[in-house]
Order: structure tokens, then sequence, then C-alpha cells
């Protein structure tokens, strides 16, 4: 019979391909029911937490109160929020702050537990044991709280939580091996940034972490060297065998900030392998998209200490059971708001389905690492908690009210905030100009004349990337783009020239450069002015770094948003910085009372933007129909694939 005449008739698929569709359909199926479970089961819980407490039916009276639990001046802080409550205005921006920030809290919390964590009820109450049994040296353990405070003071380190370490601030003094410092001293890092102070402390006590940390500030060594540390504790009790490990996670949004961090780790674990010939090299794996899964399963096999990662890679070799985190503890999330931003919560939710975390350990020797650090304890003894890890959360910006919901999922977390202490502190000069669009090209080349290379430039989108590369070859400029259009080679080819100082200039979208290190900048420009406030606290943030001093010039115009314009007066202000008159004008009242506290909070209670109230939170507004059409595809081709501005697959 002939196909073509016959409307009844069906390709003939093959049963293994037929096998293969049920079995998608099945696994879709299973995550759908999977995903609406831990929904259902964490909005029982908020309503459980609601009906507990007893109090006013509100998010924010329950975070309120949480708070104000864990905290001394409850009283000074119920009767501040009364007191702001002044009229009929503030409850109803306050209800609806409420509903929003409800939703926001489902989405921030929920990837940050397991489905069976949830399912279970799983609530880990006890922190993690220190690693190594590391603890600070006596003139630090002994230092009075005063002491402490001062040098956080000094230092612009904020903190929160409870038992918090005190600030070392000699790397020397942080009981490292002699590997680890010689490979500081060849990297010709000296003496540790603000959150490396804090945050190294704390990670080696094994602490659940929050740092509010710029690339750029160091915070790579932060949880790397923790985790490096806690592989080598594993590996000296039982050397690794094929098909074991890792001990340590690292995901990361994009490729280029994995590599990155891949390469930071293998450059300390090779300096630890070189100066103790006592210590095996510890293995550590990257795995990305772009490379072949096949050789990155391949040296998983052969067992492995640590693993960076991208979400989709990552999910895929687990789904693929090319991988187990059956053994892993300690839990990275670097730029985790990008990884929220960008709709990878399934991914890192079905991340934490893997984790198996310590199982009962017996008592267990420590010789070797005893004779690398002193007076590390000899014995030790692991906890039997199942699934427990230590998790670092770092992120460039996040507002109060996130870091609350973040820390519901961890445990007694310290969180470190060098971000908007630092924002307020950079050494940049933020410039502002008023530049109608059809001058920006040429006033482009004018504004590179400010200062010497290397000068990073950001777009908004893929198009006026090109365009601006473009007309920079043309006028003769050393330039490179990186966007998420081109492919890996090219976005290598492009970094490694810049890096290396071949090229003058970059230019790029928010989420190609997304992380990357680049050795000091000296001029950020902003050719359009991002549609968030934390994307230009991200950007300028590139250059005035370890002490050296900035520019970052930002074109804005009449294209813009008057709430983004709001924020950056507001940002400006508060960082002492000159604002234009075109920016002065501008009625900061206009849509309510943006700049008082409200319900305890000042500005947007979602993006931390001064300029506007949750209400009007573009950045809110993004990641919702960033949501919505992702959960339509996931409903329509049974696989949940986000595709946000810069036409992000997954995993890149
Ligand atoms: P990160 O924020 O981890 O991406 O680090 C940014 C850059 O700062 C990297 O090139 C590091 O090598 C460098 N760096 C890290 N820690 C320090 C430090 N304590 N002093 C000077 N440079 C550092």
């Amino acid at each position: 019979m002939n196909p073509d005449e016959d409307d009844e008739y069906e390709d003939y698929v093959p049963i293994k391909k037929r096998k293969a569709a049920m079995k998608e359909k099945l696994v879709s199926d299973r995550q759908k029911e999977r995903r609406e479970e831990a929904e259902r089961v964490m909005r029982e819980r908020l309503a459980e937490e609601k009906k507990k407490r007893g109090i006013a039916n509100s998010l924010l009276a329950v975070s309120a109160k949480l708070k104000a639990e864990e905290e001394a001046n409850k009283d000074s802080r119920e009767q501040a929020i009364k007191e702001s409550i002044k009229n009929e205005e503030d409850k109803a921006a306050l209800k609806k702050a409420d509903q929003l920030l409800e939703q926001v809290q489902l989405q921030m919390s929920t990837p940050l537990m397991s489905v069976r964590e949830r399912a279970k009820g799983i609530i880990y109450k006890e922190r993690m044991p220190a690693i190594g049994d590391w603890r600070p040296i006596k003139k630090y353990r002994d230092m009075p709280e005063e002491e402490r405070a001062s040098i956080r003071e000094k230092y612009f380190i904020e903190v929160n939580g409870k038992d918090i370490p005190s600030p070392i601030k000699r790397f020397e003094e942080m009981r490292l091996p002699r590997g680890i410092l010689e490979g500081l001293k060849a990297k010709g890092i000296m003496r540790p940034t603000q959150i490396q102070m804090q945050g190294i402390p704390c990670g080696l006590m094994g602490r659940d972490i929050i740092g509010i940390a710029f690339t750029g500030s160091g915070k790579t060594l932060v949880f790397g060297l923790p985790m490096i540390m806690s592989a080598l504790e594993q590996e000296l009790r039982a050397k690794v065998q094929p098909t074991e490990g890792p001990f340590g996670l690292i995901i990361a949004p994009s490729r280029e900030l994995a590599h990155q961090t891949y390469e930071v780790i293998e450059f300390y674990t090779d300096h630890l392998a070189e100066y103790h010939k006592e210590f095996p090299k510890l293995r550590s794996v990257l795995t990305i998209g772009g490379l072949s899964t096949g050789t990155q399963a391949m040296a998983i096999k052969k067992g492995c200490h640590m693993v960076v990662a991208t979400p989709g890679r990552l999910n895929d070799l687990l789904t693929k059971k090319k991988m187990s985190l059956a053994q892993c503890q300690v839990l990275v999330l670097d730029e985790a708001d990008r990884m929220i931003d960008l709709g990878f919560e399934e991914e890192i939710r079905n991340t934490l389905d893997h984790y198996r975390g310590r199982v009962a350990a017996a008592m267990t020797t420590m010789t070797t690492m005893t004779t690398m650090t002193t007076d590390l304890a000899t014995k030790q003894e692991a906890p039997a908690v199942l699934g427990q890890r230590q998790t670092l959360l770092f992120s460039a910006t996040m507002p109060k009210k996130i870091q609350d919901f973040a820390k519901t999922a961890l445990v007694d977390a310290v969180v470190i905030n060098v971000g908007r202490a630092g924002a307020a502190n950079l050494d940049v000069i933020q410039e502002v100009e008023y530049v109608k669009q059809e001058a920006k090209l040429v006033y482009l080349l004018k504004c590179l004349q400010k200062t010497p290379p290397p000068v990073l430039i950001f777009c908004e989108n893929k198009s006026d990337v090109d365009d601006v590369h473009e007309y920079l070859l043309l006028k003769a400029v050393e330039v490179v783009a990186i966007h998420g259009g081109l492919d890996q080679e090219e976005r290598h080819e492009a970094i490694r020239s810049f890096k290396e100082g071949s090229k003058d200039v970059l230019i790029g979208t928010d989420v190609a450069s997304k992380g990357l290190d680049f050795p000091a900048i000296q001029h950020v420009i902003n050719f359009d002015m991002p549609k968030e406030i934390e994307n230009y606290v991200h950007r300028i943030g590139r250059t005035g770094r370890c002490g050296r001093t900035g520019v970052a010039t930002t074109f804005v115009n009449k294209n813009q948003d008057e709430t983004i314009l709001l924020d950056l007066k507001a940002l400006l202000l508060e960082a002492g910085q000159h604002v234009p008159p075109f920016l002065m004008q501008l009625d900061s009242s206009a849509g309510g009372r943006e700049e008082e506290e409200i319900g305890g909070v000042k500005g947007c209670a979602y993006c931390g933007g001064l300029g506007h109230r949750i209400s009007d939170c573009p950045k809110l507004e993004t990641t919702r129909q960033k949501t919505t059409s992702a959960t339509k595809d996931y409903l329509t081709t049974g696989a949940a694939r986000y595709t946000g501005a810069e036409g992000y697959a997954g995993d890149w």
C-alpha cells in the first residue's frame, strides 16, 4: 500500500524508539508529579508554619516572627514594624508585598531542598562537623566579641548568624597546608580579601554560608579551599576508588565561570601534591556542555574528588547514572541568584535529590592530616546524618528577605555580606551620561579615551554587541566580543585574548560575561542601562577591585524606564556619587514612598533596588514571564527547557 494515499498510515517506529519515547514520557510525567508534589508540600509547610505561629496570616509576619526569635532585639523590631505601618496605604502595600514574597519564597526555597527532604519533612538541625576538626588558632578563638566586631567594621564585613568565628587577617593563621600557602604566594596573593577573612574560617568549620560578594572579591577561594580540604580529608580516610566520589560539587551558571573555577581548583590541588609528597593529587572533573559527555563520564568513573559543573550537563550525567552524589558532602552554588533567574531550579532540585551525604562512619584516624596541620585532633567521629551536606551559596546581590528565605533551607547559616557594603564602598567613579540613541556609537569612541585599557563594554542584547563590535573594528580598536550566539570556541578565544592583553576592549552581554574574572579592568562602559539594577551593580563591580580605582560610564536616554532610573539615582546617592541633573530632576516620590521603610523593608524586597517597590519590580516581572513560558514548554513538550533573552538553552 502506498503510504501517501492512506490517511491512516503511520510510519513504522522501531520498538526501541517507541520504548525510549515511552520512557521519556514516563520520566517527564514523573518529574511533573514530583514538582507538583514538592510545591504542594512546601505550601502545606508554609501554611502549617503560619498556623503554628498563630499570628497574622502573612508570610512577612511569619518571617518577621522567625527572625525575632533569633534576634535579641525582638521588641524594638516589632515596634519599628508597627510604627512604620502608618496608614492604610502602607497596609495595602504590605499585603501586596506579602503575596509576592510568598511566591518568591516558594521559588527560592524549593530548589534548595530535595523532594525526598520535603516529602519526608527532613530538616537538618545539627551543623556539619568542622573539616578535619579544624578550629581557629588560640589568638582568634579567645578574641573578644567586640574586637571581632571592630575588625569586621574596619573591613566592611557584615555578618549575620550564630557563633560566627573571628575574621582571620592572614592566610598563615588559617591553618592551611603549606602547599596551599605556596600556591597563594605563586599567585601573588598576600592577604585575604574581606570575604576570605570571614568566609574561609566559616567554611573550614563546616558551616553553611550565604556569601554576598562580587566576582573579583576572591570568593572562589572561600568555597574552593574548604572544599579541597574536605576532599583531602576523605582521601586520607580511604583512598578514592574507581566510580567513587565526588566529595564536593560546585555548580555555576555558565560554562566560562565553571571553567575558571575548575582551573583555580586544579592550581591549588597541583600545589598540594607538589609540596606534600604524602598527598595524592586530588582529581577534579569539569562537567559542562560543549565538551564530550563521554570523556567527562570516563573521568568521573575513574574516581574523582571534586566536580565543577553547569546545571544542564550535571543533570544529564546524574539522570543517566554516569555520576553519583552518594558520597558528596559539600555543595556550592556560585552565582546562585543567576541560576534561579535563569530558571535552573528544576536542575538544582534534581541535583539535590541525588545527595545521600555522610553515612555513619566509624572512628577514623587522621594521622596524615595531623602532620599537615599541627594540632588537629587525631580522632573524630563522623555524624550519622543521611543526606546532609554543607551548603555554600554565593551571590553578588541578595536582598535581605531573599536571604531569610534561603536560610530556611540551610542549617544555622552564616550570612557574610561584602556585596551591598561593597557596592557603596567600591572604588569606582560612577558617571552617568545622557546620550541620544543615535549618538551612542560616536560618543563611545570618545569615552574609550577616558582610561587606558583594558575596557569592558556591556550591551543588553546580542545585536547591539555585534553592531558595536563592527563599528569599533572599523575604527581599528583592538576589540573582541562575546555573547550567547557565538560558539564555545569563539567565546573562549575572545576571553583568552582579552585576558592575555592582546585585545584592549571586550564587548559582551550580561549573560555571556557573568562571573568572569578579568584582571585590572580600568573602565566599564554600559552602552545601555541594564533593565535591572542588580545587573548594574554586577557590571560596575568588574572594575575598582583590590584597592584600585576604576571608572564606570553609563549611557542613558529616553528609552530607559523611569523605574530603573530611580533605582540608579538611589544607588548613586547611597554610594555618595555625583548625580547628574537629569536624574536629580526625577521625582522619587511620584510612585509612592519608595525611599521610606515600610514593614522593615526599604525599596524593593525582591531585587533590592531602592527606587521602587516589589509591586513595580522589573526583575520580578521578567522572572515571572520566564517561569510562565518555561511551564508552558514543560507541559507541551515534556521537557523543561528555558529560553531567556540570550537564548539560554539550559546550559552553556
Ligand atoms: P574571584 O572573585 O574568586 O573570581 O577572584 C578574583 C581574582 O582575584 C582572581 O584573579 C584571584 O586570583 C584574585 N584574588 C583572590 N584572592 C585574592 C587576594 N586575597 N588578594 C589579591 N587577589 C586575589
